[in-house]
């Protein structure tokens, strides 16, 4: 039993201001992918797991990874999707194909990068060779997707705290294949629905119910697996959607009943998931009102995990507005900044105008002195359960100190929803009164056993939490919540 394991994911904005770029993953090659990933939470890790429980011969091949940004360039796209072609083609004949895909990858001229990923693998690889992927439970299923895979598993966590086990499933399918234990069939139903990001959490609500759903239907009857792909909504595609998607074994009415059955009870609960936020001065006023901390403020239109720049700065600038006195740690992207703070170096007073100039249409730079307290490399690791162990790196980072407030300046965007983040650097968020976060959920998992309270604030950006204010033309009409109509899945 000879299976490929590979990894390359990114998840994309369309509105996002900065393409994305080959310089923007964090590649790793095959000859060290099973050994970097043995203390991570991640797809890779379950892959290795499961294949060598099993006795398989595992071929890795590479992994790559990139935080959010726009389309990735069509160039770059095509070197990426070159490597991991050339990479299975020195493995030699395979037995089976194992990836790790986020489906929601798009690029300049292709909306579905990891659709074209697949159609080129299977070409590759012809119809015998099987093709199992897991995907992100925020993915953007496409047609392309479906049809060039012998099987699709999502993460069933938000957070997703689940990588490791996704690639389990997904790996323990493919060795039930291989042995001939089952024969997969699919089927997937799109939904013509996106939903703000911030009641995507699998642990309460409706969200809950759909995943606590999804769970019960594995491993009942023939149904090995369930899915349903709650795409992040900053995405103008074609084939823009959530989407359900079952895979049997060898019971094809089985699998389109089932996805059809949760179709219907995704649409049914739709309305659920809208919300209204806060405005920035609301949320201060709430935030400064609550006694104790700290008070996380999470600037979710500007999340670092959902394409945006990260050099948003409302929640700043209304800090600094209404002189709020209390230690408050905050972060922001501004390379240029980054630059004038390392030439004056620590301990040296700096004025400088931060953020806002990568987004102009959402932000504006802000006026701040302050004195330099630390400059980094800015490489941290996760150490919470949410992509526990990756490797982050920020670029050069410098904390300036700002009365009581902690600023964090990077050269990058990285996710913020770790509080290893700032402790990095020295900042300890449980003696904040405030603690800024660019992420719209993202940072519950490892704030809510420490925060006070969780404010999600409506402000302007590229992940704005108001849909309606973004410039959607390519997705498909009529869409909730775009339009009033009526839907009703495939009885
Ligand atoms: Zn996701």
């Amino acid at each position: 039993m000879k299976v490929a394991i590979a990894a390359l994911l990114q998840e994309t904005n369309t509105f996002s201001p900065q393409a994305t770029v080959r310089g923007h993953f964090l590649m790793t090659p095959g000859h060290e992918l099973i050994e970097s990933h043995k203390t991570e939470n991640s797809e890779i890790h379950g892959f290795v797991d499961a294949l060598t429980e099993a006795g398989a011969q595992i071929m890795p091949i590479l992994g790559g990874w990139a935080v959010s940004y726009g389309r990735i360039r069509a160039g770059d796209f095509q070197s990426l999707l070159d490597d991991l072609m050339e990479g299975i083609r020195k493995a030699g004949p395979l037995d089976g194909l194992l990836l790790a895909l986020h489906g929601a990858w798009a690029g300049e001229g292709i909306d579905s990068c990891d659709g074209a990923i697949l159609r080129e693998l299977r070409a590759l690889l012809g119809p015998s060779v099987p093709i199992v992927a897991t995907l992100d439970l925020h993915a953007n299923l496409t047609r392309t997707m479906w049809e060039n895979a012998d099987a699709l598993v999502g993460y069933q966590t938000c957070p997703h705290v689940d990588l490791y086990d996704t690639g389990r499933r997904g790996a323990d399918l493919m060795v039930s294949l291989l042995r001939r234990e089952v024969r997969p069939t699919m089927h997937a139903v799109k939904i013509p629905m996106v939903v703000q990001a911030e009641n995507m959490l699998t642990d309460r609500g409706e969200f809950r119910r759909i995943y606590d759903h999804v769970r019960s239907l594995e491993g009942q009857g023939t149904t090995i697996s369930a899915s349903v792909f709650a795409v992040q909504p900053w995405m103008d595609v074609e084939e823009l959607g959530w989407a359900s998607l079952v895979v049997t074994n060898d019971d094809p009415d089985r699998a389109r009943s089932q996805a059809d059955e949760l179709a219907r009870f995704i649409w049914s609960v739709r309305k659920s998931f809208v919300i209204s936020l806060p405005s920035v001065d609301e949320a201060l006023e709430e935030a400064m009102s609550i006694p104790g901390g700290p008070v996380v403020l999470g600037e979710g239109a500007d999340g670092t995990m959902g394409g945006a720049p990260g050099d948003g700065t409302s929640i700043l600038a209304g800090i600094l507005k209404k002189r709020i006195d209390a230690p408050v740690a905050a972060v922001v992207v501004d390379p240029g900044a980054v630059e004038k703070a390392v030439r004056a170096g620590v301990g040296k007073p700096v004025t400088l105008r931060v953020g806002g100039k990568l987004d102009p249409d959402y932000a504006t730079p802000v006026r701040v002195t302050g004195k330099v307290k630390l400059i980094s490399d800015g490489e941290f690791r996760y150490k919470g359960r949410v992509y526990t162990g990756r490797l982050v790196r920020m670029g050069r980072a410098v904390v300036l100190a700002i009365g009581r407030i902690r600023l964090l300046i990077s050269e990058r965007p990285v996710p913020t929803t770790d509080p290893e983040l700032y402790r990095s650097h020295g900042i300890e968020p449980r003696d904040m009164k405030l603690v800024l976060v660019k992420s719209p959920l993202g940072m519950r998992t490892e704030y809510e056993p420490i925060a006070r309270s969780i404010i999600i604030v409506n402000s302007p950006g590229c992940c704005s939490p108001d849909l309606t204010s973004l410039p959607f033309v390519r997705m498909p009409r009529p869409m909730f919540p775009f339009d009033e109509f009526d839907y009703s899945p495939p009885e």
